[in-house]
């Protein structure tokens, strides 16, 4: 079983991201980048697969500018085995990643292709859904459980209700939650390996993919400072206080 991976660089999480000055964007400058989460657990999740000798092949595939081969070192270090990166200098909004890793996909044809839930930069949660969408192929989005049988594939989805299990005919698009497992490190040899392992790359008009945006950013402000907290003495002055200072009851 062929698998493909997408992988996103993101802010890392400990940062405590800002606007620019002029609100046009969020402040990257000099601020630590990292592979999103949730891709994490999706290299993970295929090397586990690869592991129990379910998987053949893994590969991880990003879409950015040059530094992105970055991330897509440290997905071969956790275990891929040959990445993929699309270069592009412009920012592509969902739909334009998705029909990227489609002509990929085309090009590729894995049995299964793992997405994060979603990027916690833009948390946008689209890709996955319109990549599935675009290939015509069955998807099994915030999956904490994926078991394979033969040419099917059990996801058991996080939905608000509980847990639900659905069988996909493969090829087919997963996409992971933050139970699905928990990512390993990588370790020092690993990493020096990653650093000889195939890396291809190619353009938006290599894949002939045109990633005119849709949707424009009209601004990015911090969200209003919290107030700080007070301790009232009894119940009587909460009940005071939500009644007349806040209003609330
Ligand atoms: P999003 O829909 O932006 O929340 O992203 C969901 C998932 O799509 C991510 O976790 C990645 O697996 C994949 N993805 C989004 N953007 C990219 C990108 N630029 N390159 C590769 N994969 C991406």
């Amino acid at each position: 079983m062929k698998v493909l991976v997408a992988i996103k660089r993101v802010v890392d999480y400990n940062v405590k991201v800002r606007p620019k000055a002029d609100g046009s964007d969020v402040e990257l400058n000099n601020v630590k980048m990292s592979l999103n989460p949730f891709c994490e657990i999706a290299v993970e999740e295929a090397v586990r697969l690869k592991e129990a000798g379910t998987a053949s092949e893994i590969i991880a595939v990003s879409i950015g500018p040059k530094v992105v081969q970055e991330q897509l070192r440290t997905a071969l270090a956790l275990g891929a085995d040959r990445a993929i990166m699309v270069e592009t200098d412009s920012e592509p909004q969902p739909l334009g990643v998705a029909k990227l890793l489609k002509a990929i996909v085309d090009k590729e044809s894995p049995d299964l292709i793992i997405l994060g839930k979603q990027s916690i930069d833009g948390d946008n949660n689209q890709t996955g859904q319109m990549l599935a969408a675009l290939a015509g192929i069955g998807q099994g989005t915030f999956a904490s459980n994926i078991e394979v049988a033969d040419s099917t594939l059990n996801v058991t989805r996080e939905v608000d209700g509980g847990l639900q299990t659905v069988t996909l005919t493969l090829p087919a698009v997963v996409t992971t939650d933050l139970r699905l497992n928990e990512p390993r490190y990588a370790s020092l040899p690993n990493i020096m390996k990653a650093k000889k392992k195939p890396l291809d790359i190619f353009t938006p008009d290599d894949l002939a993919v045109n990633l005119t945006n849709t949707v424009s950013m009209i601004k990015v402000e911090p969200p209003a400072e919290r107030q700080a907290g007070i301790k009232v003495a009894s119940v009587d002055e909460l009940v005071e206080k939500l009644k007349n200072e806040a209003k609330v009851i």
